[in-house]
């Protein structure tokens, strides 16, 4: 086989490009963001994703790994081609499909022989049959007719151990009409075949949904338990003892029954949406997942109402905000929910000295609108120093083993609000701190539990 080319380097693409050169095959990574692949050649690595560098500098130098921002390159120098470009939201909630279509007529313009398409992007049902479109209509205007095919490969890694996923994935979904290109995705996952990984061959439109439906299913779990969450506040139950009663069953599985602020990042809101679209546009809404987004919604306003409750008026309160990051280990705050807690807060009046270990940067330019309200700290305990309230946002593993007597030193009042659920709240009202998790006992106990901490202050 000859190269294989990846288009769009993003968390995705450059993932998957870096880790199919770890295989042994010889991948062009190609982005139109000439500062990324400027960055790339040099082995910087624009994103934070844990053991990526390594393996960039590893296959750069075996000369197994290239970056170029030339289409005509890529497509010419392969015969498989990846498009792993961002699908966002429009406002409708549908995928917005510009960029896609945009590299698969680039990738019509430069065919210079037989080539397997593969998308990567999560699309629509029918995308891999509008790019098959896409692709005819831009081989007719340049009057040749070389022969391709396209394939559904939807991505199932996780920001922040996405080369763990990427390499060693529950399962990889293969889309494909023609054995020719089965034959040849076979090829570039043959490291993958030899390990027993399990392979699903099937038709272009079902990998389209599974992508869709796996996503949608992981997003309602979490609902599912957030809103348990919610119910144990009100009847006094734990959420933390019920989740883990539910996860011994087999059948329900332990994962992804951690209650929070509700979820973010760049895939489950988005997927939510579009499939919520798709399901309307073909006259069979998928009910569930429609009121999963809105559930969602109304979580992170709840996280609002929860420290409102808890400190009374947020007018000139200063609150240290620990992680930004919508998941520890990446700096991805596309969609977090750190960004509506942080602006509801803010029209309540309150100010914030905030701190997150690789979301800084970014979080300067989303949060922008806020900066005459925002002091970036250094690290954690600069964040809590004379601050009203600490409020952790993302489960990052080192404010799980913060040094408690300095948190409630530094801390004017010793409000503490654990919107992960990362410390007890028995333990934490003990250590003196007024302190409030999610679904964790009732509501109406936590002015018991401050009256104790105030009567032992005295
Ligand atoms: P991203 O925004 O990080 O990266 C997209 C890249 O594509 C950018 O670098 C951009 O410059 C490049 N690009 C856009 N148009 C281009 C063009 N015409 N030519 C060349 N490059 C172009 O996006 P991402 O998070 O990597 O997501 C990509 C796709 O993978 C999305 O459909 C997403 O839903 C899906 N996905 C994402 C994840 C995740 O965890 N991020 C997981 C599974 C699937």
């Amino acid at each position: 086989m000859n190269k294989i080319s990846v288009i769009g380097t993003g968390y995705v693409g450059l993932v998957t490009g870096v880790c199919l050169s770890d295989f042994g095959l010889n991948v062009l990574c190609m982005d139109n963001n000439i500062e990324k692949i400027e960055k790339l050649k040099q082995g910087i690595i624009p994103i934070y994703e844990p053991g990526l560098d390594v393996i960039v500098e590893r296959n750069i130098t075996n000369h197994r790994l290239e970056f170029t921002t030339e289409m005509k390159r890529a497509v010419e120098e392969s015969d498989v081609i990846f498009i792993a470009v961002g699908t966002p939201p429009v406002e409708d909630g549908s995928a917005d499909l510009q960029y896609v279509e945009a590299v698969a007529r680039d990738i019509a313009r430069y065919m210079n022989g037989y080539k397997v398409i593969v998308d990567k992007s999560t699309v629509p049902v029918g995308t891999g049959q509008r790019v098959k479109e896409w692709v005819r209509e831009e081989l007719a205007k340049r009057n040749v007719a070389y022969e391709f095919d396209v394939v559904s490969n939807p991505e199932f890694l996780r920001e922040g151990s996405a080369v763990h996923d990427f390499t060693h994935p529950d399962r990889v979904v293969i889309g494909a009409e023609s054995p020719k290109a089965l034959d040849l995705m076979k090829q570039v996952y043959r490291v993958l075949y030899l390990n027993e990984t399990p392979f699903i061959e099937t038709t272009i439109e079902t990998a389209e949904l599974i992508k869709y439906a796996s996503n949608a299913f992981l997003a309602m779990k979490i609902t599912f338990i957030n809103e348990i969450a919610n119910l144990c506040e009100k009847v006094g139950a734990n959420v933390q003892d019920v989740a883990k009663a539910m996860g011994r069953d087999g059948r329900i599985s332990p994962k992804f029954l951690h209650p929070g602020p509700g979820y973010g990042g760049s895939c489950f809101p988005k997927d939510t949406l579009a499939l919520a679209k798709i399901g309307r546009e073909y006259g069979s809404p998928v009910t569930l997942v429609e009121q999963t987004v809105r559930a969602n919604d109304s979580q992170k306003r709840l996280m609002v109402a929860k420290i409102m409750e808890g400190l009374g008026s947020l007018v000139d309160k200063q609150l240290a905000i620990l992680g930004l990051a919508f998941k520890p280990n990446t700096d991805d705050m596309r969609e977090s929910p750190a960004l509506v807690i942080i602006n509801e807060l803010a029209k309540q009046g309150a100010k914030f000295k905030v701190f997150d270990p690789k979301a800084m940067e970014e979080a300067k330019w989303r949060l922008k609108n806020l900066e005459d309200r925002i002091t970036y700290c250094q690290n954690e305990y600069e964040a809590i120093k004379g601050s009203d309230a600490l409020v952790i946002l993302t489960e990052w593993n080192q404010f799980r083993s913060l040094n408690l007597p300095r948190v409630k030193d530094l801390l004017k009042e010793p409000y503490f609000f654990d919107l992960r659920n990362i410390y007890k709240r028995d333990m934490m009202e003990k250590a003196g701190f007024y302190y409030f998790g999610v679904g964790q006992g009732k509501r109406d106990e936590w002015t018991e539990g401050q009256q104790q901490v105030a009567a032992t202050k005295e």
